[in-house]
């Protein structure tokens, strides 16, 4: 069974003015577990709605999405935007371990944190605070604040489009590592062919007005 099913999602939005916007129709699809699937299309097709209800930000709409276990309540679905939302008070470590410091085990947690900015390279950070920080290893420290749950999945939305190409670059090796490190489902957003086909195992590419899936693509592998 996949990690994740969508079952025919219609996704409407009311404006203000009272007409509606149909953002999605008759989405379908599944993610297997461990892949990296991405997501691209015109502005407007509604790749940020469908990313939005697989993580349960929104669920006002028709259809389903199925998972094979319940996520748990705000640890199961990592999530990255495309600007990253780190609290500037706390430090890099302390972005990172958000929410873990409750734990009983609290060494436990302080070595999650270690590992999972040494993976990204931010090992040295940890006690920098993020203004002190590029973009990108902002934008790292984002994604391993995502990871810091151990999520079923993680999904970015234009993570890397706020970037300039040579620190595009680095975060792509970063992805790719964490794959290679955890299996993880990892579902992004992206206006880069080039992009989805460097990192993705598919590519799920939609149309717009209504939003819907014309054509979903098997990379040919680069990954076992
Ligand atoms: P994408 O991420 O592919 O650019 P979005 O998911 O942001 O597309 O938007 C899909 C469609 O839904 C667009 O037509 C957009 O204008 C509309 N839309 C998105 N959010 C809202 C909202 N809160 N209210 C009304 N319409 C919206
Ligand atoms: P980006 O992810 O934006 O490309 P990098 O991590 O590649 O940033 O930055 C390049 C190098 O510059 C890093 O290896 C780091 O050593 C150094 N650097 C960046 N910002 C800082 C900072 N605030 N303090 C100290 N060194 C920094």
């Amino acid at each position: 069974r996949p990690l994740l099913s969508i079952r025919g999602v219609d996704k409407r939005y009311r404006t203000a003015k009272g007409a509606t916007v149909q953002a999605l129709e008759g989405i379908d699809l599944d993610i297997a577990e461990g892949e990296i699937v991405a997501v691209i299309g015109p502005s407007g097709c509604g790749k940020s709605t469908l990313l939005r209800m697989v993580a349960g930000l929104d669920d006002d709409y028709t259809g389903a999405v199925e998972w094979r276990r319940p996520p748990r309540p705000g640890k199961d679905i990592g999530f990255v935007f495309q600007e990253p939302a780190l609290l500037p008070w706390r430090s890099v470590a302390g972005n990172v371990g958000l929410g873990l410091e409750g734990r009983k085990d609290l060494e436990g947690a302080e070595q999650r944190v270690a590992e999972l900015l040494d993976l990204v390279g931010l090992g040295d950070f940890a006690k920098s605070y993020p203004k002190e920080l590029s973009g990108g290893m902002r934008q790292r420290t984002a994604i391993v604040r995502a990871l810091a749950y151990d999520p079923q999945i993680l999904l970015m939305d234009e993570p890397f489009g706020a970037l300039d190409a040579i620190t595009r670059d680095r975060l792509h090796d970063d992805i790719l590592r964490i794959w290679e490190r955890t299996r993880k489902t990892i579902v992004f957003v992206t206006h880069s062919v080039e992009e989805a086909a460097y990192l993705a195992d598919r590519v799920v590419v939609m149309s717009a007005r209504p939003g819907r899936i014309r054509a979903v693509h098997r990379v040919p592998l680069h990954r076992d």
